[in-house]
C-alpha cells in the first residue's frame, strides 16, 4: 500500500475538523444555514493554519448533494470529485505563478458557465496578493456584479498587499495561529486513529517548531514517522529533527555558572557531532534562557510554558549562581551572536568564543559587588579583610571633593554624537570616536578604521590637514582593514563629513601608511602584555582588589569619579 503523508490523510474533511478557527467556522456555518452567503471571502493568516483547507471545505459544503447543509457528506459525485481535486465546478488558482492579466481572463471567461454538478462555481485563488494591477482591475469587473452561481475564495498571507477595492467588495475572515495545545491534540488525535505510541515530550516538539502551523507540525510529525515508526520518543524525534535536547542547555548553563571553559567547549563539540546546526542551537538556547527566567520570576505556570512539572522544577533550581541580572546579560550577548553569526565564516568559532565569554560574566558582577564593598566596607565581615578594604578604598578614592550627586548621575556627561574636540584634542580622541561608530551597526566601517590613528598637520592651516594613518611593519600595508578603506571611498567622504562635524571646521582628509617608529615598536611589544599585566601597572587599587577577592579582570571601563562613589543603590547590584 502506497504511503499516504499524515498531513493528507488527516486534512479535515468538513468544518467540524477545523481546529484553532472555530470563529470562522461559526460564521461561515451561519450564513449557509440563514441563506446569507457573500459572494467573495477573503482568508488571510499565517501560513499553514487552514485557509486553502477552509476554502475546500466551504466549496465541498456548499456543493454536496448529502443533504446536511453543514457536513458535506464525503460520498456524493460532488464531494469525491473536489476530495481528488477533479472537480469541474471547483478551480484552484495559485496566483503566485499565475500572476498576470490574461490567467486571470482565462478564469473569468469561465465565470459565465454554470456549474456542471453542484449548486455553485467557486473559484479558489491563492497567493492572491501576488496578482498584477491588471489582473486584479480585470478580477474587479466581475466582483461588482457576480453571477448567482459564482463564488470566489481568495486567500493571502500579505493581506496588506491586496488592493483596497478588492478588500471592500469581500467578506474577511482572518485565521488565526494555532497554540501548541491545539497542535498537539490534532496530533494527539492522529496518533490515537493510526495506533502510534507517542510520547507527550514528542508531540510537544512538534508543537512548537511548528509554531502556529498545523501544516508544518503535520510536515514534522510526518518526517519523523517515516523513521521512527509507531514508537515515537521524544529523543528519537529530537534526532530526526535536529532539534538540540535541553540536558545540552542545562549542562550549558551548568558550565557557564561554574565558569568551566573545558565544559562550554564539550558542550558545543557535543552539539556538533549530534549534527546540531547553530541555529536550531542558538534558538532553543534562547527559549531555553527565557523559560529560567520565567520559572525564577513565577511569571508562568508550568502548563503555560509547556512544559513537565518535573521540567519546570529542574528549571526553578538550575544555575542559582547566576542573578537575573546575568541572565538578561546572557541573553543579550545571545541575540548579538545570532545577529553576527549570519556573515561569519567560521561560527563554530564565534559560538564558542562567546559561550566562552557568558562563562567569565558574572566574575564582571563579581568586581561590581566588590567596589560596593568598597563603598561600604560594613559589608565585609572579617576585620583583617575590612582594613584591606579600607586601604584600597583610600587608593581610589577621588581626591577633590565629592559632587552632590546630581538627580541624573550622567548628566554632566556631554552626549557623544555632540561632543566636540579641538585641533589639538582631535587625534587623541580618535580611540573614542571610532568606539563610538561600533554603536552604529556599520560592522565593515567600524573595523575598517579599527587600529588606524588620526594624525594632524600644521594647527594653523585652512583646510585643517588631517592623514587617517595605518601602521604596520612596513610602509606596504596589506591589513584588511586598511584594504577595506581602498574599497571603499565612500568611507573616506563619510569619515571628513564626521570630523568637520566633530571640529567644526573644514579639514583636508588624507589616507597613509607607514612603518613604525622604534618608539612604537616598543609600545607595540608592550601591548602584547595582557590588558590585566598593564592595569596591574597603572592602578594599585586594582592590584589590591585581586589579592583581596582573587578576582580576575576581563574588562575595564574608566568611570568618572563623581559617578563611580556618587554613592547611588546601583540597581544591578540587587538584582537578584
Ligand atoms: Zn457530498
Amino acid at each position: 500500500m502506497a504511503y499516504v503523508a499524515m498531513a493528507r490523510k488527516w486534512r479535515p474533511k468538513s468544518f467540524s475538523d477545523m481546529v484553532g478557527q472555530e470563529h470562522i467556522a461559526k460564521t461561515l456555518q451561519n450564513a449557509i444555514e440563514g441563506d446569507r452567503l457573500h459572494h467573495a471571502f477573503l482568508f488571510t493568516g499565517t501560513r499553514g493554519v487552514g485557509k486553502t483547507t477552509s476554502a475546500r471545505i466551504l466549496a465541498r459544503t456548499l456543493n454536496c448533494k448529502g443533504g446536511d447543509p453543514l457536513h458535506p457528506c464525503g460520498q456524493c459525485e460532488c464531494c469525491k470529485d473536489i476530495d481528488g481535486g477533479n472537480s469541474m465546478d471547483v478551480l484552484e488558482i495559485d496566483a503566485a505563478s499565475n500572476t498576470g492579466v490574461e490567467n486571470i481572463r482565462d478564469v473569468l471567461e469561465r465565470v459565465q458557465y454554470p456549474p456542471v454538478l453542484g449548486k455553485y462555481k467557486v473559484f479558489i485563488i491563492d497567493e492572491v496578493h501576488m496578482l498584477s494591477t491588471g489582473a486584479f482591475n480585470a478580477l474587479l469587473k466581475t466582483l461588482e456584479e457576480p453571477p448567482e452561481h459564482v463564488i470566489f475564495i481568495f486567500a493571502t498571507t500579505e493581506v496588506n498587499k491586496v488592493p483596497q477595492t478588492i478588500l471592500s467588495r469581500v467578506q474577511r475572515f482572518d485565521f488565526k495561529r494555532l497554540t501548541m495545545a491545539q497542535i498537539r491534540g490534532r496530533l494527539r488525535f492522529i496518533c490515537e486513529q493510526e495506533g502510534i505510541n507517542a510520547t507527550d515530550e514528542a508531540l510537544d516538539i512538534f508543537a512548537e517548531k511548528a509554531d502556529g502551523s498545523m501544516r508544518d507540525g503535520l510536515t514534522y510529525f510526518d518526517q519523523a514517522y517515516a523513521f521512527t515508526g509507531s514508537d515515537m520518543t521524544a529523543d528519537s524525534v529530537r534526532s530526526i529533527l535536529g532539534i538540540p535536547p535541553v540536558e545540552l542547555f542545562f549542562s550549558l548553563i551548568n558550565s557557564i555558572e561554574n565558569h568551566d571553559l573545558k565544559g562550554v567547549f564539550k558542550m558545543v563539540d557535543e552539539a556538533c557531532s549530534r549534527g546540531i546546526e547553530f541555529t536550531p542551537l542558538l534558538d532553543g538556547f534562547g527559549k531555553f534562557l527565557r523559560n529560567l527566567l520565567y520559572t525564577r520570576i513565577n511569571a508562568f505556570n508550568a502548563d503555560d510554558l509547556s512544559i513537565t512539572e518535573e521540567l519546570y522544577s529542574k528549571f526553578k533550581s538550575a544555575a542559582l549562581g547566576l542573578s537575573n541580572g546575568d541572565l538578561l546579560r546572557i541573553s543579550k550577548m545571545l541575540i548579538d551572536l545570532q545577529a553576527q553569526l549570519r556573515y561569519s565564516t567560521n561560527p563554530r568559532l564565534m559560538v564558542e568564543t562567546c559561550f566562552a565569554r557568558m562563562a567569565w560574566l558574572d566574575r564582571l558582577t563579581d568586581l561590581r559587588k566588590a567596589l560596593a564593598a568598597i563603598n561600604d566596607p560594613k559589608s565585609a565581615a572579617d576585620e583583617a579583610l575590612k582594613k584591606k578594604v579600607a586601604e584600597v578604598a583610600a587608593n581610589l578614592a577621588p581626591q577633590e571633593p565629592v559632587e552632590a550627586p546630581t538627580e541624573d548621575p550622567f548628566a554632566n556627561y556631554p552626549a557623544a554624537s555632540t561632543e566636540g574636540y579641538s585641533r589639538y584634542e582631535i587625534a587623541s580622541a580618535w580611540p573614542a570616536i571610532c568606539a563610538s561608530f561600533a554603536d552604529d551597526g556599520d560592522l565593515v566601517f567600524t573595523a575598517a578604521l579599527a587600529g588606524s590613528r588620526l594624525e594632524t598637520g600644521d594647527i594653523h592651516e585652512n583646510p585643517f590637514p588631517i592623514s587617517l594613518t595605518y601602521v604596520g611593519e612596513t610602509d606596504n600595508n596589506t591589513s584588511w582593514n586598511y584594504q577595506q578603506l581602498q574599497e571603499h571611498p565612500e568611507f573616506i567622504v563619510r569619515l571628513q563629513k564626521i570630523l568637520e562635524d566633530k571640529l567644526q571646521t573644514k579639514i583636508s582628509l588624507s589616507v597613509k601608511t607607514r612603518a613604525y617608529t622604534e618608539e612604537e615598536r616598543k609600545i607595540e611589544a608592550a601591548k602584547k602584555m595582557s590588558p590585566f599585566d598593564l592595569d596591574m601597572e597603572k592602578e594599585p587599587g586594582i592590584a589590591n582588589l585581586q589579592k583581596i577577592f582573587a578576582a580576575e579582570l576581563v574588562y575595564s571601563v574608566q568611570l568618572k569619579k563623581s559617578a563611580a562613589f556618587a554613592g547611588d543603590d546601583n540597581d544591578e547590584i540587587n538584582d537578584n
